[in-house]
């Protein structure tokens, strides 16, 4: 075939196939057009998934009848002008392609008209064909009609999902464009059904809970951390740990104003909560960022949801550093949650009686206070307290009184709040974690050189673990060294970990395996914290161990000095909280 330059129809199909994938994509472009033109209020109607068709009306600036056959044509805008223009994008659209792509790959009907003019116009779009513009009367504002989308374009239209998925698309985008702009109004009907309908509102935590549900409403904790100097704004919304997903679903970012993908954002997020939620879950969490349009490069992807930031490190440690000392100023105990509430009500005053009556005769419960050995208060404070302990939060409350251990493995003791339920290994091993990052960031671990070196019997892999994670062991204060074709001798190790008894061939032979096999993560700091991790399992009272009421008097000390003490470095809640409140109601006493 001799070479020919394409139809402006097969360039405007093409066109179509980066931006307009499926009826969401479709949805988006339109919407994004009814934002930059200032619309209060953006109503999308499809039908069987929007394949048949998809309207979009906003009550916006509207479009000049002489310009409506320019809005249609590629490569017409009039959000850019020159090449400058593009370093400093605050409008969501700007390539000038979407209504030409759109009405490349469909039949596609614009009516608009400008506010104060009496009369609109229309004009029809369908392949290469544009009839119009044509005298039309409607209200202020812009209609965007699109029919059969795809009929001429079976290759896309085959990987199109099923109706009520595309549907689905369509509100998820809806979704998404909605939590950074609450001022505008958002309704989706699909067929005779409304979907979606969120009024406009001032306040942009409102919009949060309309989108994301309104039982989050204390469940989130808002980061508000706008920095002048560095000329970055941050405000959002972050959940609790327990509102923690397992799909990154609840998670939206947003760079002024655009929702944004960005995997290296998304891990400061993520980060921000180490410790606090399973590494597998993703927080919920709802946040904007402004900065200078002229240090965003949104020219990246078509779809504009992928962005380059001029001084990306900046802007993700400005934005680890907000959330972190968000969640720092909160309580973050978990509540222990009750099947909804029955107790009340005149049925359930009987069943109150009878389990009344069952319990007259137990005894109070006392402390138990028996003699086994559990760890020494002495030698717990020596080891537990940091030379310089992390100030208690703002927010602490009264430090919690023991009362009594039960099973051997929990403590429960009383806080002005209601009843606390703690898990000692869990806490403990918080606790034993905080301590040893604390001391091994400030040079302080003291170790002890053994006897005897303890000898660790090796394969080739955990031979090769040691190479890997020599400078790693050093900060810990740990002197191996290779005795043999099979042994690696231990000459020293941090006194918390003989002082708890850790048995330090099984801990050293576990390490060196995952060093071998490299499991570790790559990077130094977050490879000593998942040492440190295995170290405090270790070296953590266990399940089941007793403790007198001086040990646990000594560790809910220690749980009001510690940094994140209501998550295990695993995010397992270390405590939960019974409130006085949930008591009275389960006792039906309100
Ligand atoms: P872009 O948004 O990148 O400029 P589009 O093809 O989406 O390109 O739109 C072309 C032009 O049509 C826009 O620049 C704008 O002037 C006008 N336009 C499109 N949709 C609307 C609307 N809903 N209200 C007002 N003007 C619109
Ligand atoms: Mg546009």
């Amino acid at each position: 075939m001799p070479i020919r330059p394409l139809s402006t129809l097969l360039i405007n199909q093409i066109a179509a196939g980066e931006v307009v994938e499926r009826p969401a994509n479709v949805a988006k472009e339109l919407i994004e057009n009814a934002i930059d033109a200032g619309a209060t209020r953006i109503e999308v109607l499809v039908n069987g998934g929007g394949r048949e068709r998809l309207r979009v009306i906003d009550n916006g600036s509207g479009i000049p009848v002489d310009e409506l056959a320019l809005a249609v044509s590629p490569h017409a805008t009039s959000k850019i002008d020159a090449l400058e223009d593009l370093d400093a994008i605050a409008t969501m659209g700007f390539r000038g392609e979407a209504l030409a792509s759109i009405g490349a790959v469909s039949r596609m009907i614009l009516t608009s008209c400008t506010p104060g003019s009496s009369e609109g116009g229309r004009i029809t779009v369908e392949g290469d064909r544009v009839d119009g513009p044509e005298p039309a009367g409607c209200p202020p504002g812009t209609t965007v009609d699109v029919h059969q989308l795809f009929a001429r374009t079976p290759a896309r239209r085959k990987f199109l999902k099923a109706d009520g998925a595309e549907t689905r698309r369509v509100r998820e985008l809806m979704l998404r464009l909605a939590l950074s702009h609450p001022s505008i109004a958002f309704a989706l009907v699909s067929g005779d059904r409304t979907l979606l309908d969120l009024p406009a509102t001032t306040e942009p935590r409102q919009r949060v809970l309309d989108v994301l549900g309104g039982e989050l409403d204390d469940q989130l904790i808002e980061v508000d951390a706008s920095d002048a100097e560095a000329s970055i704004g941050i405000w959002g919304l972050v959940g609790r740990p327990a509102v923690a997903r397992p799909t990154t679903r609840h998670l939206h970012l947003f760079l002024n104003g655009r929702p944004i993908v960005d995997r290296s954002l998304s891990h400061a997020v993520r980060e921000a909560y180490r410790g606090l939620i399973d590494p597998g879950r993703t927080p919920t969490a709802v946040l904007f960022l402004e900065l200078d349009p002229a240090r965003v490069d949104v020219n990246v992807h078509p779809t504009k949801t992928e962005v380059r930031l001029r001084d990306d490190r900046l802007v993700y440690s400005r934005l680890h550093r907000a959330i972190t000392e968000a969640l720092a100023g909160h309580d973050l105990t978990a509540s222990a949650r009750f099947p909804s509430a029955e107790a009340t009500g005149p049925a359930t005053v009987s069943t109150r009686r009878e389990f009344g009556a069952r319990h007259e005769s137990t005894q109070p419960m006392m402390p138990r206070l028996d003699g086994q050995r559990g760890f020494d208060v002495d030698e717990a404070r020596a080891m537990m307290e940091s030379p310089e302990a992390p100030a208690p939060s703002l927010l602490a409350s009264t430090p919690a009184t023991p009362v009594i251990q039960v099973h051997g493995s929990y403590i429960v003791a009383e806080d002005d709040e209601g009843v606390v339920i703690i898990d000692q290994h869990a806490l403990h091993e918080r606790i034993m974690f905080g301590t040893l990052l604390d001391r091994v960031l400030q040079g302080t671990l003291d170790s002890q050189r053994l006897l005897a070196p303890a000898i660790v019997e090796t394969d080739t892999e955990q031979l090769d673990g040691l190479d890997r994670i020599g400078p790693l062991l050093a900060r810990l204060g740990i002197e191996a060294e290779v005795m043999g074709p099979t042994s690696i001798g231990i000459h020293a190790i941090p006194v918390l970990l003989l002082e708890r008894n850790v048995d330090i061939v099984e801990f050293m032979a576990e390490l060196l395996a995952k060093a071998g096999s490299g499991s570790l993560p790559p990077d130094e700091e977050a490879a000593l914290q998942e040492v440190l991790d295995m170290m405090s399992c270790r070296a953590a009272v266990k399940a089941g161990e007793q403790l007198n009421e001086l040990e646990m008097a000594e560790l809910l000390r220690q749980r009001d000095l510690v940094e994140r003490s209501s998550r295990c470095p695993h995010g397992r809640p270390t405590t939960l909280r019974l409130s006085l409140e949930d008591l009275e109601k389960q006792f039906g006493r309100r």
